[in-house]
């Protein structure tokens, strides 16, 4: 076995420790981080960190079989739409494509972190899902935890692993210390995982009930206000640059909405043919926040592919709230 260990990293603190400590035992790190809408992270950030502690980095976006695990998760949600046995399996397999057979598999887990995907039961259950069982080694909590094929054959030294537990990282300065850093030079990554978050939840949720989960769809869902009219999505841009981005994002199909003669954002209705009830509607929507939201009457363009298709006359919409996607 080579002494080649591939370690899920996200750039925080528990990955970084999880690296020193096992160059430390004279093991090659190479950091992998994976990229994904849902739980993005700033990748600049994450790439000092790996140069600051002398890693190789390996950035590796998730693919289109991670919406299916989004959509239809075999071992359920958490509190949210956060599927973190199964994220957590598709993240090992990842790994273990990267890592193939003589590769060793780490993780910066800590037992006790995470009440979903950190127990004891989870981690088996993850690594056999994966098909990794007493494969991935966890070097912060390794010594909590039944030895993995690595210490068995002594290719580890279990003594030389941690036993970290809980959420607690007051042990975190002290090691880091070790090592000749100071915990203040590790600020965390920003960017958690959206699907944890419940405003952003009932967004995938109504994406998926729409049959309409996709990553562009996924991507927009950080620009804009959203609205459900029928079938049809509505994101309303809420300042200059995101009306840019749903212009910029509009397909062939789809059209946009916006107030002539007044700021206006720009609206996108994403769906083919909309009926002529769901773009007055939209049109009634995208009025209401524009400059012109008290007049009686507003005018409101209609595009396709940028040109002008239609103009409306409508009222702006009063009781737009029943409209937005919104818990
Ligand atoms: S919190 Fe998000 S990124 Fe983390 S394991 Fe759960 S679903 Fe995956």
């Amino acid at each position: 076995m080579e002494r080649k260990v591939f370690l899920l990293f996200s750039g925080g603190l528990d990955s970084v420790l999880a690296a020193l400590l096992l160059k430390e035992l004279g093991f090659e790190v190479i950091g992998i981080h994976l990229t994904c809408p849902f739980f993005e992270k700033n990748l600049n950030q994450v790439k000092e960190v790996a140069e600051k502690i002398g890693i190789e980095l390996k950035v590796i976006p998730v693919t289109d079989d991670y919406l299916e695990l989004v959509k239809n998760p075999p071992h359920g949600y958490g509190k949210n739409l956060n599927p973190c046995i199964d994220c957590k399996a598709y993240m090992l397999k990842k790994l273990k494509e990267i890592a193939g057979e003589n590769g060793i598999i780490a993780t910066g887990e800590v037992l006790g972190q995470r009440p979903m995907s950190q127990r004891l039961d989870a981690f088996r259950k993850i690594e056999k899902i994966a098909r990794l069982e007493r494969k991935v080694l966890r070097p912060l909590s390794a010594k909590l935890l039944p030895p993995t094929i690595y210490e068995e054959k002594g290719i580890i030294e279990r003594d030389k692993l941690l036993a970290l537990k809980g959420r607690s990282r007051k042990e975190h300065p002290k090691i880091l210390g070790r090592f000749g850093f100071n915990v203040k030079e590790f600020p965390t990554p920003s960017g958690g995982c959206l699907l944890t978050e419940p405003s952003y939840a009932v967004k995938v949720k109504d994406l998926i009930e729409h049959n309409e989960l996709n990553w562009r769809n996924v991507k927009l869902l950080k620009v804009g206000r959203h609205f459900r009219i029928g079938n049809c999505k509505l994101i309303v841009g809420r300042n200059k640059a995101e009306n840019e981005i749903l212009k910029e994002k509009a397909g062939e199909s789809e059209l946009t909405l916006s107030v002539p003669d007044y700021p206006s954002p720009v609206g996108l209705l994403t769906c083919s043919n909309p009926s002529n009830e769901t773009v007055k509607t939209a049109a009634s929507i995208v009025a209401r926040y524009s400059d012109a939201k008290n007049e009686k009457q507003v005018k409101v363009n209609v595009y396709k592919n940028g040109k002008l298709i239609r103009e409306l006359v409508v009222t702006p919409c009063r009781e737009c709230e029943r409209f937005m996607v919104k818990r």
